[in-house]
């Protein structure tokens, strides 16, 4: 019998052997205490190795992934490049470039000139670590950052969002801001090497190539003597540079053609593609799987459920019309990070609610208020920042004549009510500005003979008083540049468009186009076989809503208070049928609804902030009758009364099954048999046998009996009147009578007693057990 080895010791040193575990996976606790246990209880290791691999069966994300690299689909016989080297990110940098737009003079939106996107490629590449913002990025080009426009977007092929910080050499930044130990060799490495010696670095650093398969090559050569140089302790600091994972969907080569073309002619990345590999216009790249994990374990998870759930649909029903996903903020990120973010949020509502209630008394004294709204509070708020004076023209207001205004109105329906965009300010003002943005009333000769000025407004603002209780000095700081900022904008702001109801997280994009990749690729790749009337009813839509979407969506559509949960009218989470509930509100909802949707809610906080502005009426009417949008947010709401009627049906009749996964959880398992076993009471001063010690009901317990100076390991303790041991800071003498489990059998500890293990899998650890040799000899160990 061969003891199973220990933990840790059983990491597959072969690249290609399969491994346990890939080290980030949270099994491993899990495994390496199943590890233990088998080796303490000494279980055969051809007995429980087949096990185990069963259970924990995965292949080394090292060893296989060479051999699994997806091809480059516009150059088959090249493998698809590693998002961690350099030639996708400057692909990247490119594409970004390609897709910016700048608003000239003439109010025309137009690309970048292929001078602009150089020059500011430039920038990009640059390997320094400082960093560059949109705005630094204007400056060089001469424009105004309000002239930049497509930040937060798409890129027009859908595989990147631009996002609100210009992208940069990711991998080389994480170079030169590596550990102190290595970076400063490194770097000197670095600035030394050639382009192709760098990718060999980057290839080796993100642990994709064997570096004992490749010192034959010359390629490697130099990057590999780097390393050998090291001691130990700045292999562990190399090891240790986190370059960003995946694939990128092309080739190294590939990568490099299509930079080049962004860079040198007009093309964009759509155009690039066409001209150099005369793909047809609806051409895409193929998304990876559904369920292919990112190495991230609560987001493997949602995409391997997700697409389990989808599979298992199109197999019962085929391809469906729409896929809905709700995207709740914090779902895609880590539990500890969600709790963080929830910490903090929490934290500075406390900050805010002390002051408010602060406001809230100050204007039941000084203005006898009965009732203080929420408007009342932003409104005091807002004239103690601007010290009694009107935003605009600085003539002194008070709580009472003053009036609550969006700085920039926005497009279509309900302005932008952050609170950076209201000013306090006269009814004059107010009423001569209207619906316009501050700086273009500014301009007016109007505005001007009543000595308003954008230069004067901004002095105001800098003279911004604010409560050191609720605002942090940084928080000031960011306050007064985004009020200034709203101050000079001079176009309103855009409405409500797929961008304020679609999820723009990373991982919501990616999944989005997962999914749209698995149902509609056949429209990609081949779309010249399909003619369009086809097309359009193969098509399945993707949506993934933000949560607010569907949170609005059951309160418009009445679901909160009609819904038949146990207990009461509303939607609670203890009855966990919300989720199915949930679900099919989802699934109703469309672009339309959403947008309506979420304009009504813009409203409403706007009027809920500031009240009616003239002739505006109530949110709750909205959208208005007459409008085009009537029509189909009634049709939608008659659908959603339906809807609701089906689910109080199957609720009431108890048709919504709650499921649980047959995993091993707490709660679907049993923990010991029934059966309890009473302690057996032993006075502390008598004799106790060493078996006897063994049962002892606790750890502490059987602790403080083995340290007895008279305690023997065979015989174990002697009567002894005096005897006095120490359990949990409680002091227990001669007379005091101790627990000790009653049977032989493994035994779990329960209340007042302990029950047998029996057949039930229980997480354990095993102190000590025995053997009975063919003499009938009990042997411990
Ligand atoms: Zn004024």
């Amino acid at each position: 019998m061969t003891d199973p080895p220990t933990p840790n010791s059983e990491r597959p040193k072969k690249p290609d052997a399969e491994g346990y575990l890939p080290v980030r996976l949270m099994q491993e606790d899990n495994a390496n205490e199943l590890k233990q246990i088998f080796r303490v209880q000494r279980v055969p290791a051809d007995e429980w190795k087949p096990l185990f691999r069963s259970v924990f069966y995965a292949v080394s994300p090292k060893g296989s992934a060479e051999q699994r690299v997806g091809q480059d689909p516009l150059a088959p016989e090249q493998a698809r490049a590693l998002k961690a080297s350099l030639a996708f990110q400057e692909y990247r940098i490119a594409n970004v470039i390609t897709n910016l737009r700048i608003k000239d003079a003439s109010a025309e939106l137009r690309k970048l000139t292929v001078d602009e996107k150089q020059s500011i490629y430039d920038q990009l590449v640059s390997p320094s670590s400082e960093d560059i913002t949109w705005s630094d990025l204007c400056d060089f080009l001469g424009f105004k950052r309000s002239q930049l426009k497509g930040v937060g977007s798409l890129t027009e092929d859908g595989e990147e969002r631009i996002s609100s910080r210009p992208p940069r050499l990711t991998s080389v930044q994480r170079i030169y801001e590596s550990d102190n130990k290595i970076r400063k060799p490194l770097v000197a490495w670095w600035k030394s090497a050639s382009d192709n010696e760098h990718e060999a670095m980057i290839r080796l650093l993100s642990n994709t190539v064997d570096i004992d398969k490749v010192r034959e090559d010359v390629a490697y050569a130099s990057a590999i003597e780097f390393i050998d140089g090291l001691d130990d302790d700045a292999l562990t600091k190399l090891d240790s540079v986190d370059l960003p994972s995946g694939r990128a969907a092309y080739s190294v080569e590939t990568l490099q053609k299509l930079t080049r073309q962004m860079l040198t002619t007009d093309d964009d990345l759509h155009e690039a593609r066409k001209t150099l590999f005369n793909v047809t216009d609806s051409w895409r790249p193929p998304a990876d799987p559904i369920g292919e994990p990112l190495g991230n374990p609560s987001v493997d998870r949602v995409l391997k459920n997700v697409n389990r759930y989808l599979m298992n649909c199109q197999q019962r029903w085929g391809n469906p019309v729409s896929v809905n996903i709700e995207h709740v903020r914090s779902s895609f990120s880590s539990v500890a990070f969600a709790r963080k973010d929830k910490r903090e949020y929490e934290k500075n509502n406390e900050k805010r609610s002390i002051f408010r209630s602060s406001l809230s008394e100050q204007l039941r004294a000084d203005e006898q208020m009965e009732k203080v709204r929420e408007s009342d509070l932003r409104r005091l708020e807002a004239i103690q920042r601007q010290n009694g004076q009107c935003l605009y023209c600085g003539r002194t207001i008070t709580f009472r004549t003053c009036e609550m205004d969006h700085i920039v109105p926005r497009k279509g329906v309900g302005s932008t009510n952050t609170r950076t965009n209201f000013a306090a300010v006269c009814a004059e003002c107010n009423r001569m500005k209207s619906n316009t943005p501050f700086a273009i009333w500014a301009r007016s000769e109007d505005a001007q003979t009543r000595g308003v000025s954008l230069a004067e407004a901004k002095k105001r603002v800098t003279m911004f008083t604010f409560n050191p209780k609720s605002y942090a000095p940084r928080e000031v700081k960011a306050f007064k540049q985004a009020v200034i900022a709203r101050l000079q904008q001079t176009e309103d702001d855009a409405a409500i468009d797929n961008r304020s109801i679609e999820s723009v997280a990373w991982m919501a994009d990616e999944l989005h186009r997962r999914i749209d990749w698995y149902f509609n690729a056949k429209q990609y790749v081949n779309s010249a076989s399909i003619d369009d009337a086809e097309a359009e009813t193969m098509k399945t839509t993707v949506s993934v809503f933000q949560g607010r979407v569907t949170a609005s969506a059951r309160r418009a559509a009445g679901i909160e208070g009609k819904i038949h949960f146990i207990g009461q009218q509303s939607k609670t989470r203890l009855d966990r049928r919300h989720h199915a509930v949930d679900a099919s509100v989802i699934a109703m909802m469309n672009t339309a609804a959403a947008q309506t949707l979420m304009e009504r809610e813009s409203l409403r906080e706007s009027q809920r902030l500031i009240g009616l502005m003239p002739g505006e009426r109530s949110w709750k009417e909205y959208p208005y009758e007459g409008t085009s949008r009537y029509e189909s947010f009634h049709l939608w709401l008659d659908n959603m009364d339906v809807l609701l009627e089906l689910l109080n049906d199957a609720l009431d009749n108890d048709r919504i099954a709650v499921m649980q996964s047959q995993r091993y959880v707490l709660g679907n398992s049993i923990a010991h048999d029934a059966t309890i076993h009473p302690l057996e009471k032993v006075p502390l001063g008598s004799a106790m046998s060493a078996d006897l010690i063994r049962r002892a009901s606790t750890p502490a317990l059987w602790c403080a009996l083995t340290r007895l100076p008279d305690y023997d390991e065979k015989e174990g303790l002697p009567e002894d009147s005096h005897r006095e041991i120490r359990v949990h800071d409680t002091r227990y003498s001669a007379d005091d009578e101790m627990g000790f489990f009653a049977s032989q059998a493994a035994q779990i500890a329960v209340q007042e007693g302990s029950a047998d293990i029996g057949s039930a899998i229980h997480h354990a650890r095993v102190y000590r057990c025995w053997k009975t040799n063919a003499k009938g000899v009990r042997k411990y160990f």
